[in-house]
């Protein structure tokens, strides 16, 4: 395994939530290998890379669960009571659309009317998203629909009164997010506001300064636009345009 291998199995780690890996002890031949920590060795920081001496091949197990699937996700996901926005919601909000989507959108968290659906953007936000994807589709010549495209959240189940996520929420739920993504591979991604960049991008920069770009969640093209609850509220109405002219980049990119 190369040194940049390496990086990138551990910037994955990362992703994953993932803060210590342990190195297992040598298999000794005709003997089980043992995974019984011997050394903690730091997940990897943007900053630092870790040398290859510290990380033979054998160490580190697989990128996903071989094989994975959405319907092991959703099985491994469960009745999921890994954090506390299990004991407000009705129910867990997975997502919806074409799991070989070439395109996939991630909101923030499901809010009333998905939470009492178990669909994803299904309120007025939905609504909205909707006819800007299809609207937008429509009028450029793209011929396809919601139904086409893969939507999915950050987090699952409903923030009590729709507050923003916490960091543990986000790393907790985080992880099938990433998930979905590995397994749909799709040939880009939309966040969708500020929760939906953090998670993907682990910046702490906002929609206004990173939107209108291109950006990278692992190897696939990310682009970062208003969510559509903020393009909502009537004084955002430029946001609005800007965020027409984000989505038509993705569309052209994705589907041209
Ligand atoms: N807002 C989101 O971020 N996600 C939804 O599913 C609905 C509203």
């Amino acid at each position: 395994m190369t040194p940049d291998e390496i990086r990138r199995q551990l910037e994955f780690y990362r992703d994953l939530g993932v803060k210590e890996i342990y190195k297992r002890k040598a298999t000794i031949a005709g003997a089980e290998s043992g995974t019984q920590p011997s050394a903690a060795v730091p997940a990897a920081t943007p900053e630092s890379s870790p040398s290859s001496a510290l990380l033979p091949d054998h160490v580190l197990p697989p990128l996903a669960p071989a094989g994975d699937t959405m319907l092991q996700i959703q099985q491994d996901i469960g009745d999921c009571r890994r954090c506390r926005l299990c004991e407000q919601r009705s129910k867990i909000v997975f997502g919806s659309g074409n799991e070989k989507a070439a395109l996939v959108f991630v909101g923030e968290g499901p809010g009333a009317e998905e939470d009492a659906q178990g669909l994803p953007f299904v309120g007025r936000a939905g609504q909205l998203l909707t006819q800007m994807i299809e609207n937008t589709a429509a009028k450029d010549g793209i011929p396809i629909l919601r139904r086409d495209v893969y939507i999915c959240n950050v987090v699952k189940c409903r923030p009590p009164e729709n507050r923003t996520p916490q960091p543990d929420e986000m790393e907790i739920c985080g992880q099938f997010l990433f998930r979905q993504l590995m397994v749909i591979r799709p040939k880009a991604i939309c966040a969708l506001g500020s929760t939906a960049a953090k998670a993907l991008l682990a910046t702490k920069d906002g929609v206004m300064r990173l939107r209108g770009q291109w950006h990278k969640w692992r190897d696939i093209p990310v682009m970062v636009t208003y969510h559509p609850s903020y393009l909502l509220r009537p004084y955002n109405q430029n946001a609005k345009r800007e965020a027409w002219e984000d989505l038509k980049k993705i569309l052209h990119y994705v589907y041209d």
